[in-house]
This record gives structure tokens, C-alpha cells and sequence, in this order.
């Protein structure tokens, strides 16, 4: 029955794990993260935001990143058929960075662990979180290594970085419905032997199936030649498609003109895989003695990319006020945590509501735009979906409506 004394523990060592990890001891505290898979392994959340890049410099992390020689991201382009339309995240009405970029995401994910060990943060990969007890003045946790054995933890937080796994919502019955109907994404990588000089590497492409308005498909090139490319539809839509993953996401990408020709000539090495239900809520983002970050919470949607971004960013605000409540304060979680992250997280969601009923859309594509107005739209698109001074962020649904009923074809 070995029983380990640790201060803070993270569950999971992705995006949100390693960021937190890395700011609680640049803060001076002791910080244990537990991994259960080795790394690098594969994850989903490639292309990043700009806001993303302002949570990696405040751990220290921002040269290590832009020396791996990702892919140079500077905006989200769109296309519809015909219609094409694009958004400069270096042109936007928020100020902060308006570069990022497009990973891998097992070396992403590996450069950032690897960043905050370096930081003296302890990541015990291969060791799986199983239990957790949080009736006692402190946090008991069980752990599982990979031989099956196993000890125990007595900590003074517990941080939930667990992502899909979602660990605490599991344990302690915190998980809620999702706001949106199942839908499913089927994606691979490819060598995109892309010649097509409209085609703009330092933007993701976001594609509109043709006549399926609610089906879209992203394309994010990397640096090496080679593109992460998947199709989103909901459940009902792969009804009558091939099953055969390869043969469905082919089917879907010829239905797509300008998709069908920018990669006429790339060549598909890699076995198609699939992930649904990711749409995942919980009835509260912390209780005595936890709270969670990144996808563990709250995950809403892939089609603006914000899940990294709003995965960083839970981790700022989470080691920034555990920091001040291991120092003696008293912290109110709820107003001072899950009340200020779901707001950015409820403009994210205004917009992707807006995206599957059409109206944002009618917004993006809409020729006669106002500058001023993208340039805060783009804001949103970058991440920067907490700038109150933004309009189209402190009244988001008012706003899109407004401005959606004037972009309305006629
Ligand atoms: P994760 O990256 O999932 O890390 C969680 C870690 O916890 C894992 O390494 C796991 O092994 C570990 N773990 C789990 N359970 C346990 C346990 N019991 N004990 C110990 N460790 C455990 N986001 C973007 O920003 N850009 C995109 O382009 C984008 N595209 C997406 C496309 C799709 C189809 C989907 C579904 C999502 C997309 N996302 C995107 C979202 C993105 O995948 C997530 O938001 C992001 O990975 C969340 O990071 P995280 O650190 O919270 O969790």
C-alpha cells in the first residue's frame, strides 16, 4: 500500500496538461503529471489559433516551438464550390500575435511535455489514473502503472487534463449532454502533391460540401509536403456511403469541386480512421480540491480549431488562481474560473451554431463586407473570443443575427 505525498497533480500530459504543468512550477510548486499512453502519440487538432501562441510564451515555451519548424499558419481560408473567401489573422481587430501554426500533433504534443519536464515539471508516462476520492480534506488518487501495479497519491489538487478521456466527469458522474447533435469526422494524412497556386499553404482550408450545407471537410498542410484532410457529417449523412473509411472519405472529397482539384494528384498512404460523439459537456468545471481544463470540460466543435486554444487557455486561468489558493487565499472557482472561460467558450459556440444553421456562413462568403466587421470577425476566428471590446464577442448572438439577416442571399 505505498501512499506518495505531491502538491499538485495534472492528469494527462497534452496541450492543456503540459501548459499547466509548466506554469504551476514556474511558480515555484510541485507538480507530478500522470500519462497513461507513451509518447508521441497520435492526436486529433492540428491546426492552431493565433491566442493559442500567448499561453505557449507564457510558459516558456514559445522559442522551443518556433524552432520545430512547424508549418507557419497566418489564417483560415473557406471555400464553397466557387466561392472562396479569406481571413488574415495578421489583419484583425484584437491586438496579439496574428501568426501560428499547423502540427503534427504527436510531435506538437511531445515538444511541449518535453518542455515543461525540462522546466523540472515530473511526467510519469505509462501510468493511468483509475480512482480518485475527494470526500477527505485532501485528494486521494489511485494510480495503475503499465507492469499492473499499483499506489496511491495524497495531493492538495488535482488538475483533469485527461482530454477524451475525460476522467473526473466519468468518476465523479459529472458529465452532461452536449448542446450538439452527434457528428462524425473521417480523416487522414496525406502527401499532398498540391501545384494549385491558390492554394495557400500558411492557411487552413475550410470547405463547404457543395449541396450538404451542415458537411464540411478541413484541409491543414504541414511543413513536409503533406496535409491532414477530414470530412465532418453528421451520423445520418454516412448513411449509403461506404464503410470502408478510405473509400467513404474519397466518396466525400469528389463531391467537393474545389477539393477534387487542388488534389488531383496527392497520393493517400494513410489508412482513414474515425471519431465521433466528441461533443462532450459537464455540470460543473471544479469541485473541492479539482477543476478541469481543456477537453476534459466543455468541447464543442472542430470547425474553428478552438479546442487547443480553449484547452491553453483553462490551463492560464486554472494555475494562475491555484497558484494564489496554495498561497493561502481564498479562490471562488466559479466566478473567477468557469464563469470567465465559458463566456469565450459560449461566443465560440454562438458562431458554430451559426455555421451549421447557415447564417455564418451567409457571413463568411458574403462578397460586400464591411473591413472593419471581418477584422473583428477575424478576431473571433483567431481565438480571441474573450476581447469584451470586440461587438461581435460581448453580444455575439445579437450581433451574427444583425449581421447574418443583411448577408442573407436574396
Ligand atoms: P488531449 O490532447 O486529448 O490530452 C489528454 C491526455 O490525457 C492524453 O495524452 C491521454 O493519454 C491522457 N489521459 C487520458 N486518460 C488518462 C488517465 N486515466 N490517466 C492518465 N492520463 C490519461 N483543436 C484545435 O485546436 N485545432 C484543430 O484543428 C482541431 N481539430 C479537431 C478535429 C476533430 C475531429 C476533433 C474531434 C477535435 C479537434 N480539435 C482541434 C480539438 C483537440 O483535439 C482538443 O481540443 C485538444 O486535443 C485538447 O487537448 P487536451 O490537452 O485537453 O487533451
Amino acid at each position: 500500500h505505498e501512499l506518495q505525498q505531491r502538491q499538485v497533480v495534472i492528469i494527462g500530459a497534452g496541450p492543456s496538461g503540459a501548459i499547466a504543468g509548466a506554469l504551476l512550477k514556474r511558480k515555484g510548486h510541485d507538480v507530478l503529471i500522470l500519462e497513461r499512453q507513451r509518447f508521441p502519440r497520435f492526436s486529433i487538432g492540428e491546426s492552431l489559433l493565433s491566442h493559442c501562441l500567448d499561453f505557449i510564451e507564457e510558459a516558456g515555451m514559445l522559442e522551443a516551438v518556433q524552432a520545430a519548424g512547424f508549418q507557419v499558419k497566418h489564417g483560415a481560408a473557406f471555400g464553397c464550390d466557387e466561392r472562396y473567401t479569406e481571413f488574415d489573422f495578421r489583419d484583425k481587430f484584437t491586438a496579439g500575435h496574428g501568426s501560428t501554426f499547423q502540427v503534427q500533433r504527436a510531435t506538437f504534443d511531445k515538444l511541449l511535455a518535453d518542455q515543461a519536464e525540462l522546466q523540472g515539471v515530473e511526467i510519469r508516462y505509462e501510468e493511468e489514473l483509475i480512482a480518485a476520492d475527494f470526500a477527505g480534506a485532501r485528494p486521494q488518487l489511485q494510480v495503475r502503472r503499465a507492469d499492473g501495479s499499483e499506489y496511491a497519491i495524497d495531493c492538495a489538487f488535482v488538475l483533469d487534463a485527461s482530454g477524451y478521456g475525460r476522467v473526473l466527469p466519468r468518476l465523479l458522474d459529472l458529465e452532461a449532454p452536449s448542446c450538439f447533435p452527434v457528428r462524425r469526422a473521417v480523416f487522414t494524412h496525406i502527401e499532398d502533391r498540391i501545384d494549385d497556386p491558390r492554394f495557400d499553404r500558411e492557411k487552413i482550408l475550410i470547405t463547404t460540401h457543395p449541396e450538404l450545407r451542415d458537411v464540411w471537410y478541413w484541409t491543414i498542410p504541414f511543413s513536409n509536403g503533406r496535409c491532414s484532410l477530414g470530412v465532418v457529417a453528421a451520423a445520418e449523412r454516412y448513411e449509403g456511403r461506404p464503410v470502408d473509411l478510405d473509400a467513404c472519405l474519397k466518396e466525400f472529397v469528389g463531391e467537393a469541386p474545389n477539393l477534387r482539384r487542388i488534389l488531383k494528384n496527392a497520393v493517400w498512404d494513410t489508412p482513414a480512421r474515425l471519431i465521433d460523439g466528441y461533443s462532450a459537456n459537464v455540470k460543473a468545471l471544479h469541485g473541492p480540491g479539482f477543476a478541469l481544463l481543456g477537453n476534459a470540460a466543455e468541447f464543442l466543435d472542430p470547425v474553428f480549431s478552438s479546442g487547443v486554444t480553449i484547452a491553453m487557455r483553462s490551463s492560464s486561468m486554472a494555475a494562475a488562481l491555484l497558484h494564489r489558493q496554495l498561497g493561502g487565499e481564498t479562490v471562488d472557482w466559479e466566478a473567477e474560473f468557469a464563469v470567465l472561460l465559458k463566456r469565450g467558450v459560449d461566443t465560440f459556440r454562438t458562431y458554430v451554431e451559426g455555421w451549421y444553421d447557415g447564417s455564418f456562413q451567409d457571413v463568411i462568403y458574403y462578397e460586400k463586407a464591411q473591413p472593419e466587421i471581418r477584422r473583428m470577425v477575424c478576431s473571433i476566428l483567431a481565438g480571441y473570443a474573450w476581447d469584451q471590446n470586440n461587438p461581435y464577442v460581448a453580444e455575439s448572438r445579437r450581433r451574427l443575427g444583425v449581421l447574418a439577416q443583411i448577408c442573407a442571399p436574396a
